[in-house]
């Protein structure tokens, strides 16, 4: 299955909640959620009852539509999670944050994950002073990303850092403003990431 390519706002509203898919739009009082419409399709109003696996599911589809993974990836992303020492559901979540898409959205470089996938993908992006277009590249603590050194570059960034300041920015990273730089502090901790799913359902599901 190819990557979903509809309305964003249709897939928060299938799973009742915000997934923050749009950037500033997310924040409004015009937000879906935030206006209450009711999930897509004839029975979005009924509230039917969900067995185990269909809790699951839904936990699993939260995370991976949020992160904008295609089913094959976020499974691939399961399974690496599997391999070695740890918590395999809150390392899934780590390897989630420490792509390069989602930390150039924590770093307030564009409004989405979904734009930012773009912006690596369109070579806007250095990491440790080479140029990186995979968006799903995993990177580590210490590494730096830095918006490319060219007017586009910099004025697509520019008119987003504000806002996503004023928002907060995640813990786990650092930004230099007048560089459009940013490092990776650390790997962060489920709680620093406070997932919006419970992972150890997700764990439960893949395992079956
Ligand atoms: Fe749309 Fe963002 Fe609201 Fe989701 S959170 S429904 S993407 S505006």
């Amino acid at each position: 299955m190819g990557r979903y390519t509809g309305p964003a706002c249709k897939q928060c509203r299938r799973e009742r909640m915000k997934l923050f898919l749009k950037g500033d739009r997310c924040y409004m009082a015009k937000c879906p959620i935030e206006t209450g419409r009711p999930a897509p399709g004839q029975h979005g109003q009924r509230r039917s009852k969900l067995s185990d696996y269909g809790v699951q599911l839904r936990e699993k589809q939260k995370l991976r539509r949020m992160y904008g993974l295609q089913e094959s990836q976020f499974r691939l992303f399961f399974e690496r999670a599997q391999k070695g020492h740890g918590i395999t559901g809150e390392k899934l979540l780590q390897m989630l944050e420490m792509r390069l898409d989602n930390l150039v959205y924590r770093l307030g470089f564009a409004p989405s994950r979904r734009a930012a996938r773009q912006f690596v993908r369109h070579g806007h992006i250095l990491v440790n002073g080479h140029k990186a277009s995979i968006p799903s590249m995993i990177l580590k603590a210490e590494d730096v990303i830095k918006v490319a050194d060219s007017e586009k570059s910099r004025s697509f960034v520019n008119q987003y850092l504000e806002i996503a300041e004023a928002r907060g920015l995640s813990p786990w990273v650092q930004i230099n403003k007048e560089a459009l730089e940013g490092r990776v502090l650390h790997v962060p901790s489920r709680e620093e990431i406070a997932p919006i799913v419970d992972e150890q359902l997700i764990v439960e599901l893949y395992s079956k």
